[in-house]
């Protein structure tokens, strides 16, 4: 489905990120796995993805730093002469009280969530564009539209913005570039299942209509049907994936 096609997931050496680089090898796409600090398990991703037959490159990069963004974009077209798809995966969620919550906390999650969402996209837009082909997705969340969690507000708040960023780029890329975003509501990976009471865990399914959580390869699914040519009118959009929720 996706032969020949090169396509970059920031934060895809573990949880969704990592679903999303085995499922698009899955499906033949040539992936390329950027990790920020955790290479063990980015190469074990690789390994993963290259039983499918598909040509793979790791790229250390953090994600709020322009400099090392403007490095991945180039190594990929040096590598692979060009870049067709783009998941904004990256993303971290700092929990603490309100009273605790401070300007570093909010600025960090911003820079990372929001602000490396936009520079990513930015530079590798370039590339697309002189393609006319590209599509991008951009992983929210249904924290930045209807459920909110003060404890990390500043997460709600970045989450919120990529939805607006989502609109303003898929105009600005028209016709050229499919912008989309997915909003997933609570998704069991290592990170969020770690340390958290199996208790809390049954209450929280109780209130979605599936009556579970969802799973990194679900929303893997969806991502890659979004930038396959599938979905090639399906342009601006937010596409909500929670199991159902009020
Ligand atoms: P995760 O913590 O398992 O993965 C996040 C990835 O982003 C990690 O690989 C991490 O190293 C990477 N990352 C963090 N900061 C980075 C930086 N500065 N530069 C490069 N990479 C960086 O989390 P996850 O649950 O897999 O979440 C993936 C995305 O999905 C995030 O954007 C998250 O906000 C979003 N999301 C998750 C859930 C959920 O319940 N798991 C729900 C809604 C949205």
């Amino acid at each position: 489905m996706f032969e020949n096609k090169i396509a970059l997931i920031t934060g895809s050496s573990k949880g969704i990120g990592a679903a999303i680089a085995k499922e698009l090898a899955s499906k033949k796409c040539n992936v390329v796995i950027n990790y920020n600090s955790d290479l063990t398990s980015a190469l074990k991703v690789q390994e993963q993805c290259q039983k499918y037959g598909v040509q793979t490159l790791i790229i250390k990069a953090d994600i709020s730093k322009e400099d090392e963004i403007i490095n991945m974009i180039e190594q990929i077209i040096t590598t692979f002469g060009k870049l067709d798809i783009l998941i904004n995966n990256a993303g971290i969620a700092i929990d603490t009280l309100f009273e605790e919550k401070t300007k570093d906390n909010f600025m960090k999650t911003l820079d990372i969530n929001l602000v490396g969402t936009f520079l990513v996209s930015k530079y590798a837009s370039v590339y697309m564009l002189k393609n006319k082909y590209g599509k991008i997705v951009n992983i929210t969340s249904t924290n930045g539209i209807n459920k909110y969690f003060p404890m990390c507000l500043d997460y709600d708040a970045s989450k919120a913005g990529i939805i607006s960023l989502t609109h303003n780029l898929a105009l600005q890329f028209a016709p050229y570039i499919n912008v989309n975003a997915v909003a997933p509501g609570w998704v069991g990976t290592e990170n969020e299942l770690n340390n958290v009471d199996q208790e809390y865990i049954k209450l929280e399914e109780e209130k979605i209509f599936l009556r579970r959580i969802g799973t990194p390869e679900e929303i893997a699914k969806l991502v890659s049907f979004l930038v396959s040519d599938d979905a090639s009118y399906i342009n601006n959009e937010v596409i909500r994936i929670d199991g159902g929720t009020y």
